[in-house]
């Protein structure tokens, strides 16, 4: 499977933000002679929409088996670029997002060491999409309830937040009352808080 793969890389300027402390042309150019890769392309945005068709474009016109985007982190566009990779008709998990802006440019003050990073995240992403497998996604009934053992401040917690959330919540404490720790504290560091 690896060898077959054809991996399409596109990395981010996130306008200066990587750009402006990554070379990001070099990047490419580094990763479009990695094993596997057969295009390497850099542009301003990403996640715009000419950024997105640029990946779907390729996935069609050049039957790319495995994207890599280095950008920020997953959290902020990980949906984004999988979304993008199911409307070209390539299965969402052979993608790899890298993250060169949080872990690379936002923390580095060194143009040539952080490029040099942001190269070796890139090359360890190519290697994992390239032994990444096709999942499914499954959608499976679940009970709208929830058990909370324990009723300290994070029992306690927990249980608002998953109320909050609409969920019948059944909080289990096996002292005669709740608070844990927390509620037999007078006076609480930092901000001296009554405990209770
Ligand atoms: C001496 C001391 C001073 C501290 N001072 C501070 C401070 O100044 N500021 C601060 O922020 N933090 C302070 N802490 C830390 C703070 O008290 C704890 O971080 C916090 O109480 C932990 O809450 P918790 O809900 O995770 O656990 P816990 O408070 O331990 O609550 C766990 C709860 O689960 C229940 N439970 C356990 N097993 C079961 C079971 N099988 N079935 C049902 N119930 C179960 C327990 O009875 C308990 O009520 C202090 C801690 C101590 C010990």
């Amino acid at each position: 499977m690896e060898q077959k793969s054809r991996v399409g890389v596109y990395i981010c300027h996130c306008g200066t933000n990587i750009a402006g402390f990554v070379d990001v042309e070099g990047v490419a150019d580094f990763a479009s002679g990695l094993e596997g890769v057969e295009i390497a392309r850099h542009y301003t945005y990403m996640c715009s929409d000419p950024g997105q068709a640029l990946i779907r474009e390729d996935i069609q016109n050049l039957g790319l088996q495995r994207v890599v985007v280095a950008s920020c982190s997953p959290l902020m566009h990980e949906t984004t670029f999988r979304e993008v990779c199911s409307e070209a008709g390539l299965n969402p998990f052979l993608f790899q997002m890298t993250n060169i802006r949080e872990h690379v440019s936002w923390v580095s003050v060194d143009r040539v060491k952080a490029t040099a990073k942001a190269k070796a995240l890139v090359a360890a992403a190519v290697r994992r999409v390239r032994l990444q497998e096709q999942l499914e996604m499954r959608r499976v009934s679940m009970k709208q309830s929830a058990l909370v053992v324990g009723g300290g401040i994070a029992g306690i917690e927990a249980a608002l937040r998953l109320a909050d959330a609409g969920k019948q919540v059944y909080l289990v404490e096996k002292e005669p009352s709740i608070g844990g720790h927390m509620a037999q504290l007078y006076k609480t560091f930092p901000t001296l808080d009554c405990a209770a």
